[in-house]
């Protein structure tokens, strides 16, 4: 079986794994008591806010542990609307292709009056600094821009982004649950003012992350109740998976230039594979992008026909999104880099991990190329371009 999903979630490692076993049997005290059982909690959970502030530069004041991405994604974007209401500004600025824990936190702030600006995605799978400088008004509150993409893997222009903002004066939070433990971040030097990060994507537990809050921010409460995290999130931290997230975090940090070097190397060669296929193309720049992630669109077929083929074959892969497959509209970031809808229904998309091997990419390639044959040896669709009933978009 080869697992290339890692953009939908990562396997935990095996370090991250012995730190949540052990902090769970060891390390089992409630952090807010004040006898010994709860200190060593709580210095548990104070190691781990520094290692993760460390990867990025960060200062261990401004980790807010979260559960995850979206929790994230919704607190950061929600106090900055709050303060920026303060203030009279209501105006925020984004992009076509987030992830919709950004998205459906804007559409639920634009019922309450809030005006979003959703910046368009060039073809490649890019915006610029200047589109950003350019939609930013007197009234603008927040710049909220992926640091990398989930599904095409592009990377933004983050730091030229974020000096925009700090010229403008605006609060600029990524969305970097793709980038954390995959690329080199700093946010002093990126000029991120918040970030939003989640662990099973760099090989930690699932239902846990972190929010990077710039000193001065006042983040709202998102739960009422007791004093943990100083208020914004009620609740017994979840110690061990907390824990288990700095491990898999530090690791992962560790072996950035290691696995980028080997994961670049592996995702090329499956694009130059997967390029001999006809009238097919790949999503998003060739080069701004997740050294793992590889994103093709076949033109007359269909992607969730692909998955499940590819599934028999013993490759897990994904189309669109896990949040949208299932449903039959095509993914929202293709369609926003103009991929018309045909096109983008015969979507692929490959995150590789680390452990690939030459022979998987070679068993990928040639699995992929039998079963887009397969598919449109029967498709309608692919009949109609073959007999120029149609005309064919993709070379
Ligand atoms: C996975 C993902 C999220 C959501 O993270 P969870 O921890 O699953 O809530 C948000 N943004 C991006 C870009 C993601 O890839």
């Amino acid at each position: 079986m080869i697992y290339a999903d890692n953009a939908a979630t990562t396997k935990m490692s095996q370090a991250a794994l012995n730190k949540m076993v052990s902090v769970a049997n060891e390390t089992y005290g409630n952090p807010s008591s004040l006898y010994t059982f709860g200190q060593k909690a709580k210095e548990a959970l104070e190691e781990a806010r520094a290692d993760v502030a460390k990867v990025i530069g960060a200062e261990p004041k401004e980790i807010l542990f979260t559960s995850g991405g979206s929790e994230a994604d919704n607190q950061a974007i929600i106090s900055a609307a709050l303060l920026g209401k303060k203030a009279g500004k209501t105006h925020i600025i984004s992009t076509a292709f987030e992830h919709h824990a950004v998205l459906h936190t804007l559409k639920k702030l634009e019922k309450e009056g809030f005006e979003v600006t959703l910046l368009d995605v060039h073809e490649n799978g890019l915006v610029t600094p200047e589109e950003v400088e350019a939609a930013i008004k007197e009234n603008t509150c927040l710049v909220t821009i992926m640091f990398a993409n989930n599904e095409i893997g592009t990377i933004q222009p983050i730091r030229e982004i974020g000096a925009v903002c700090r010229k403008k004066n605006v609060l600029f939070h990524t969305d970097a649950v793709q980038a954390v433990g995959h690329l080199p971040i700093n946010v002093v030097n990126d000029n991120i003012d918040m970030l939003s990060a989640s662990a099973h994507k760099f090989h930690g537990p699932k239902g846990v992350g972190f929010l990077y809050f710039k000193k001065g921010i006042r983040l709202s409460n998102l739960i009422e109740g007791g004093a943990q995290e100083k208020g914004k999130r009620a609740g017994t931290e979840n110690v061990p998976g907390i824990a288990a997230m700095a491990e898999a975090l530090k690791e992962s940090a560790a072996k950035i230039e290691e696995n980028t070097a080997k994961l670049t190397e592996k995702r090329d060669k499956l694009i130059k594979g997967l390029k001999e296929i006809e009238h097919s193309a790949l999503n998003g720049d060739a080069v701004k992008r997740l050294p793992g992630n590889v994103n093709f669109c076949f033109e007359g077929i269909e992607g969730e026909s692909l998955l499940l083929l590819l599934d028999d074959k013993g490759i897990a892969a994904s189309s669109g999104s896990a949040c949208t497959s299932g449903s039959l509209d095509p993914s929202h970031v293709l369609l926003a880099i103009g991929r018309v809808h045909d096109v983008a229904h015969g979507s692929l998309r490959l995150s590789i991990g680390e452990d690939i091997t030459d022979e998987d990419v070679e068993y990928i390639i040639k699995s992929v190329k039998e079963v887009v044959t397969y598919l449109r040896g029967f498709s309608p669709v692919w009949r109609d371009l073959v007999a120029g009933k149609t005309q064919f978009i993709l070379p």
